[in-house]
């Protein structure tokens, strides 16, 4: 099947579910971390390196199933693993000041090979391009104006939120921005804990597997739909926000 007869029987399964077919448009929300940025390798690694630092057992690639988490949560169940109880305050944060810096070290992260594509066919098509996104990371986000002319006015971050994804928080606080209701929205997100979350804000989800996830684990985090690449979803916005 190609991926717009993929996306025609996943709105047909969503039209089903919430009574709403995914139709006229208006906003995609993105999440920023593994959909805009090839950000997550270097965010693994620097976790893992965290680790070692810190005499924690852990595999590099077990930090893209986290991913949307806050640090604090992550660290906590590392702990609870290796120690069977969780980290305290000041644990928490001098782990994660270890695990940033080792982040910042890396350098810039590029951007996700075409990203830049999928977004220029949102807003050349006129629709708003939306940031979802847990990052509260201002080196990065300050270069999204620079790497996404024309989108991204309108954003959610790490400080705009009470509770971060997997709650819906985030989703509905940019479908907020936007002024658009659910079904007149998109979101691509490629973590299981941010695609629980725009799912449960009722939005059609297109998971991206950007990282090394098992294929079928964004569709059983709730995804409409599971794809491999951000140019894949280019593919897909050539046809639907043309047609
Ligand atoms: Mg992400």
């Amino acid at each position: 099947m190609n991926i717009h007869d993929t996306f025609i029987t996943a709105a047909g399964a969503y039209q089903a579910r919430t009574g709403h077919a995914p139709g006229h448009l208006r906003a995609v929300l993105f999440d920023m971390d593994g959909v805009l940025y090839d950000s997550m390798p270097n965010h693994a690694k620097a976790w893992k390196m965290m680790c070692d630092e810190a005499g924690i057992d852990a595999d590099e690639d077990e930090f893209f199933a986290y991913e949307g988490r806050t640090g604090a949560s992550t660290i906590n169940l590392l702990y609870r693993r290796q120690y069977g109880h969780g980290a305290d305050e000041e644990t928490c944060r001098r782990l994660y000041a270890i695990k940033s810096r080792n982040f910042k070290a890396m350098g810039e992260p590029v951007i996700m090979e075409g990203a830049q594509d999928a977004v220029g066919r949102v807003t050349g098509a006129g629709l708003e391009a939306v940031l979802v996104t847990g990052s509260g990371q201002a080196s990065i986000l300050e270069r999204i104006a620079r790497d996404y002319p024309g989108a991204f006015s309108l954003r959610v971050t790490a400080h705009d939120v009470v509770h971060g994804k997997p709650h819906p928080e985030p989703f509905l606080k940019g479908l907020d921005k936007a002024g658009v209701p659910a079904w007149e929205a998109l979101a691509v997100d490629n973590a299981p804990l941010g695609v629980e979350s725009a799912s449960a804000a009722g939005i059609f989800t297109i998971g991206v597997r950007t990282g090394p996830l098992e294929p079928g684990s964004l569709l059983q985090a709730g995804a409409d739909m599971e794809i491999s690449s951000m140019t894949e979803l280019s593919r897909l916005f050539s046809r639907l926000l043309c047609d």
